[in-house]
């Protein structure tokens, strides 16, 4: 069983030589005599910024951090491979918390997800039709209720959530601008996810002068992904009764102090709505969203850009890229074909 292993607690930004690449050669096929768990075969994991923070022995997360010396622990794709649980049995594909290894032993079934949708990619379960649509929905249907017409503006657009919330923007009549950190990332915001606009915002001196060469008369819903001068500056440029949904601050994540927001009083003059969420509390919405966007792929109304790690080894290497916006698209690693 091969194992991604955190070595020790990080301070900081993590490096790849703080994870370890494991092989023991004990691979469970059945599970312990009397287990209620679940066995499972890991098929595709997902690379999410706040696995970086769960590293950390001192965090702010609502979830633990990780525990050195055991594998990393994150969403993933699997396949039953023996269950002791009454809802799942072998063969099942499933989606929810498990390892970064080959084979894990889920021990509290009840927060996996069975598959029901087969005729799409399964590794979308850990993306559109999983937690970043769930957040991209979240985010931009429920805390910002978008009207036709207005203006919205996304940071980290072509990511994981990004894309999506610029599409679902797209799909309720508003213009929409994205910025991302590559021009390669630009031209699919505009090309791809149909994006009114769209600006590398390491090309630009000044982040506020864009932002108003892109809204002259301001923004009305602002999708935070990223946190620091990107939020400095659109609270400049937002319109008064504007919409803020707080999605992510990736770019203050591992910094040992946050920078400094100069701008926040903006939030009083402009009288704004500024709200950050966890997704996970919201699952009871999943059924109607999955009904909302299920459609959307199948007729093409919607798409969904991945990018693919092969094999474990590579899990390291993908979770780190996120920081510096290697990833084009939602990061994936494949650990076993189906
Ligand atoms: P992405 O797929 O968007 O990957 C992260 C991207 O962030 C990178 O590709 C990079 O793109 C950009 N980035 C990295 N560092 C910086 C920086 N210093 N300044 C500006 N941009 C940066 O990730 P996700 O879509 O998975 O996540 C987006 C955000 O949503 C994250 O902040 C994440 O933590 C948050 N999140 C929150 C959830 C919730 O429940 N609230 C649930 C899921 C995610 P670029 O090339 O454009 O710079």
């Amino acid at each position: 069983n091969q194992q991604v292993i955190l070595k020790d607690y990080v301070n900081g930004l993590p490096k790849e030589s703080d994870m370890l690449l494991k092989t023991s050669s004990t691979i469970l096929l059945k599970l312990p005599k009397g287990s209620n768990g679940v066995l499972v075969k890991n098929l595709y994991l997902s690379c999410d910024p706040y696995l970086c923070c769960l590293m950390s022995k001192s965090q702010v997360s609502h979830l633990e951090s990780f525990t050195p010396g055991s594998p990393i622990a994150g969403l993933g794709v699997a396949k039953v491979v023996d269950s002791g649980h009454s809802n799942f049995k072998k063969g099942d594909l499933v989606w929810g918390w498990t390892g970064w290894e080959e084979y894990t032993i889920i021990t509290a079934p009840d927060a996996l997800f069975k598959i029901q949708h087969t005729d799409v990619p399964l590794s979308y379960y850990i993306g559109i039709l999983g937690v970043h649509g769930m957040t991209a929905y979240y985010g931009f249907h429920e805390i910002c209720a978008p009207k036709k017409g207005e203006y919205v503006f996304v940071s980290a657009a072509s990511g994981a959530v990004g894309q999506l919330v610029g599409q679902f923007a797209k799909l309720t009549g508003c213009y929409v601008v994205g910025t991302a950190g590559t021009n390669k990332k630009v031209e699919l915001l505009k090309n791809k996810f149909g994006f009114d606009e769209a600006f590398n915002y390491k090309d630009e001196q000044d982040i506020d002068e864009a932002l108003k060469r892109y809204f002259p008369e301001g923004i009305d819903i602002y999708f935070e992904n990223v946190g620091g001068k990107m939020l400095d500056a659109v609270l400049l440029n937002m319109k008064t009764n504007g919409r803020i949904s707080v999605c992510g601050m990736i770019s203050q994540y591992n910094l040992n102090e946050e920078e400094g927001v100069r701008n926040l009083s903006h939030i009083i003059m402009k009288r704004l709505h500024m709200k950050g969420f966890i997704v996970g509390d919201h699952f009871n919405l999943y059924p109607k969203y999955m009904e909302m966007v299920i459609p959307l792929i199948k007729e093409e109304k919607i798409c969904y850009i991945e990018d693919i790690g092969e094999g474990l080894e590579s899990a390291p290497a993908a979770l780190l890229g996120l920081f510096s916006g290697k990833n084009v698209g939602k990061q994936v690693v494949v650990v076993a074909h189906e």
